[in-house]
């Protein structure tokens, strides 16, 4: 079967300029110790990390930084239960390198509803674990250079087609606008309810994957990178994940 391309777009960095791209945020660098609270229902909340919104567990606003308070940009929608087995604060690793899930973007588009899972790493790394139909795989921003100038455009990319990203031959397997429909917890980019996204995939001959990440405008020769590769929930150690009715329970990993 054919995953819906797991997309790793919608950092997206509202194109060049708003809060950074995900891989860049290290100046956004906040203080875990103050307290905050929702503008909108007074609930406490934590923006921390390299993240730059948050969601409020309580009213769903989505909360961005603005000097030393906080803003409301808006409210995003209910999350759909697309039978996802991850849960937000569930912990794992990759290759050796512990990280925490913060954050979940649930986006849209023609074929359906996938999630985007923000995850934070123990050496301060980001990345993003797609999860569309029980198909994984996580994907961490490389350097824009990469790739700045030297891919063709996003409307001159199609399906099948041969590209060179970070020394490797890949092939797009997708290109397509999304909308974000949905979100939890913390996420590294100004996350305005509604946004499109513009992203091509691409896939290499050994497990490889890519994203091509252009944000919300697709005109610009400035894609940010993404460079990954298929996982299993096993391999990388999740825990705790969703139980399930009938589904064996979950164990940590010894
Ligand atoms: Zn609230």
């Amino acid at each position: 079967m054919s995953p819906p391309p797991d997309h790793h777009d919608y950092h997206a960095q509202v194109h060049h300029g708003q809060q950074g791209h995900p891989g860049h945020a290290h100046g956004n660098q906040l203080s875990t110790e103050q307290p905050m609270f929702c503008p909108e229902c007074g609930a406490p909340v934590q923006l921390r990390g390299t993240a730059v919104s948050a969601v409020c567990e309580y009213c769903d606003s989505t909360i961005v930084r603005a000097g030393i308070d906080l803003q409301l940009i808006g409210k995003v929608s209910a999350l759909i239960d697309n039978g996802s087995p991850i849960l937000l604060h569930s912990k794992g690793k990759l290759d050796n390198v512990p990280f925490v899930v913060d954050g979940r973007l649930q986006v849209q588009y023609e074929r359906g509803t996938w999630n985007e899972w923000f995850l934070n790493f123990a050496d301060g790394t980001i990345g993003w674990l797609a999860d569309a139909q029980n198909q994984f795989s996580i994907l961490k921003p490389i350097d824009p250079n990469q790739v700045a100038g030297r891919v063709p455009s996003f409307d001159d990319l199609a399906p099948g087609q041969p590209i060179r990203v970070a020394g490797r031959m890949l092939v797009v397997v997708d290109r397509r606008g999304a909308a974000y429909k949905g979100a939890e917890g913390l996420l590294p980019f100004r996350a305005e309810p509604g946004m499109q996204f513009y992203g091509v995939d691409l896939r290499g001959y050994n497990e490889e994957f890519a994203t091509l990440d252009w944000g919300n405008d697709p005109h610009h020769d400035q894609p940010i990178p993404y460079f990954g590769r298929a996982v299993t929930l096993q391999s990388i150690g999740l825990f705790p994940l969703r139980q399930f009715q009938g589904w064996e329970p979950a164990r940590p990993p010894a």
